[in-house]
């Protein structure tokens, strides 16, 4: 095994191993719970090693590292799902909905429209997405906000996705705000997709819960974890 796959493979384990003890505490089943490995800034080499350790959802925050990424593994022969979990512009819906198989930030009217308009005209199959909520209401991170009427306001991108016959709204989505236990986040995002679902049933997933907070994540009900650094290293920037 090459020395970077043995290197994975004893973070991968560790992983599990938190993620599988968070479940038991949680009363959870194991298996309601998906690994979305982050590879953003990692190479092509390492979601091949992932993929190859079992480890098919891969996730990226990018279009411009995304959409190459996507072509070379594919070109590998490997198959794996792609999570675009970064903010999207509405210039690069046309790619994305070229690769991804789940896109969890979609925040605004605009970019849901945008997003089933691309995902109309070149896919086949309807592409699943979740909305990306702002817990703390503050809509400068990203994030669609409860209160207000505007293009942000969550109810309305929500009915947005799934007023679109080319998109399939599927639940929702946080990153817990830095000044905010992941509890208090985690609760709220609970709440909030509870809400939810009561108008659209089949939005059932939630994808919360990173490197330092998957624990709380899972209490919570979190059934995507999306996980960079515990899993790849420490990135050299900060994206
Ligand atoms: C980078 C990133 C992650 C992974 O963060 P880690 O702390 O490295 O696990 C999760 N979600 C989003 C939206 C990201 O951009």
């Amino acid at each position: 095994m090459p020395e970077r796959q043995a290197e994975l493979a004893t973070s991968l384990a560790r992983l599990r191993t938190r993620i599988a003890d968070a479940c038991t505490a949680a009363g959870r089943d194991r298996a309601d719970v998906t690994l979305v490995a982050v590879t953003k800034t990692y190479p092509v080499s390492d979601v091949l090693h992932l993929a190859r350790l079992g480890v098919r959802d891969i996730g990226e925050n990018r279009d411009q590292e995304a959409a190459p990424k996507a072509v070379a593994v594919a070109a590998e022969g490997e198959s794996v799902r792609w999570h675009f979990v970064g903010q999207l512009q509405r210039n690069k819906c046309r790619s994305v909905v070229g690769y991804a198989d789940l896109v969890h930030s979609v925040d605004s009217v605009r970019l849901a429209g945008a997003l089933g308009r691309a995902a109309q005209r070149y896919r086949e199959a309807p592409l699943d997405v979740l909305v990306q909520v702002s817990v703390d209401g503050d809509a400068e991170r990203g994030g669609a906000v409860e209160a207000g009427e505007d293009d942000r306001q969550l109810d309305r991108v929500a009915d947005e996705v799934a007023g679109s016959a080319a998109l399939r709204l599927r639940g929702v989505m946080t990153v817990a705000p830095l000044d905010w236990t992941p509890e208090r986040a985690f609760a709220r995002l609970a709440e909030i997709a509870d809400r939810l679902r009561a108008h659209h049933p089949d939005a059932t997933l939630v994808s919360a819960g990173m490197s330092g907070d998957l624990e709380p994540a899972i209490a919570f009900g979190a059934t995507h974890l999306r996980v960079g650094s515990a899993l790849l290293g420490n990135r050299p920037t900060l994206r």
